[in-house]
């Protein structure tokens, strides 16, 4: 099964090489915006269609999902960068009209209670915890924790070797609980994760640990002294935050995300980002019912 996804994602990858049509400025698949576009009177949708703008928090530091790059403009780059875009498009808004806003771990539910922004694209595993105060749609990607540390450490394999270790992890994110409470680690909060690669390169920890992709990005900016090692140790799935109980924006991003998988925008993004920063291509996720 790897070897036909893989032989599939490196014969996509040579299409849209090809083709030259694997890439824009903005580092992805550029959706086209609807222009007729129609929403129940009253929805959040058609509010924000009608503004012609739309507030998105994402990550400003995770490079293949959430990045910006002050050389490269305004507009942050990424797998969720161009979710995000796809998600705008289908409201009628283009990507110049969105607003990007910088979302850490911590602050993405308060961010959509208080209204800072209007959806959150940012790695954010959907959980029943979360759940409880946000709602969230998806999963449009499916993915597991791992552990990044010195390329030249060889006594950290996997989480089984983390007992008394000092593990950096960021506050009010899925990957610092699991670590806690299951591999008995002793955990350093930060704020972003790349403050914990900052404290991994001065050796004032031992690890790092979140999603594979994400530290799949930071290793691939110190290719000479960071590895991801061990096999993931936990589901990630990652979904589109909004505000709870709106049940027409649940139904809308789960079908936005359908579409997404249909049209082929999904892999051709997921190519232009994380599939460049050799992440596995996996297969497209399926998209839970809205409850
Ligand atoms: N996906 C995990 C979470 O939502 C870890 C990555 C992150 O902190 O954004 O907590």
């Amino acid at each position: 099964m790897r070897i036909k996804i893989a032989a599939v994602a490196a014969v996509s990858a040579l299409a849209l090489a090809m083709t030259g049509c694997g890439k824009s400025d903005s580092g992805g698949s550029t959706p086209s915006v609807e222009s007729k576009v129609s929403f129940e009177a009253g929805s959040t949708m058609e509010t924000l269609n009608k503004a012609g703008s739309v507030k998105i928090g994402v990550k400003f530091d995770q490079p293949g999902l959430g990045y910006k790059d002050p050389a490269k403009g305004d507009t942050p780059q990424g797998f969720d960068i161009e979710v995000a875009k796809y998600v705008a498009a289908k409201l009628g808004i283009a990507a110049d009209k969105i607003e990007w806003v910088e979302a850490v771990s911590a602050n993405r539910e308060p961010f959509l209670q208080n209204g800072t922004v209007d959806l959150v694209v940012a790695t954010y595993s959907i959980t029943d915890k979360r759940k409880q105060v946000v709602g969230q749609a998806g999963p449009y990607y499916v993915t597991g924790q791992q552990l990044l540390v010195k390329k030249n450490d060889n006594s950290i394999k996997g989480p089984e070797n983390l007992t008394g270790k000092g593990v950096c992890s960021v506050d009010g994110s899925t990957s610092i609980k699991t670590v806690q409470e299951k591999y008995g680690a002793a955990p350093k909060p930060a704020g972003t994760y790349s403050e914990c690669v900052t404290a991994l390169l001065n050796g004032t920890v031992d690890a790092v640990t979140t999603d594979g992709p994400i530290l799949l990005g930071y290793a691939a900016q110190h290719p000479d002294d960071l590895k991801v090692v061990g096999e993931p140790f936990s589901e990630e799935r990652y979904g589109i935050g909004f505000k709870k109980d709106d049940k027409q924006m649940c139904e809308f991003l789960s079908k936005t995300i359908k579409d997404m998988i249909d049209d082929g925008s999904w892999k051709k993004a997921f190519n232009d980002t994380l599939g460049k920063g050799g992440a596995k291509a996996p297969e497209p996720p399926k998209v839970d019912a809205c409850a």
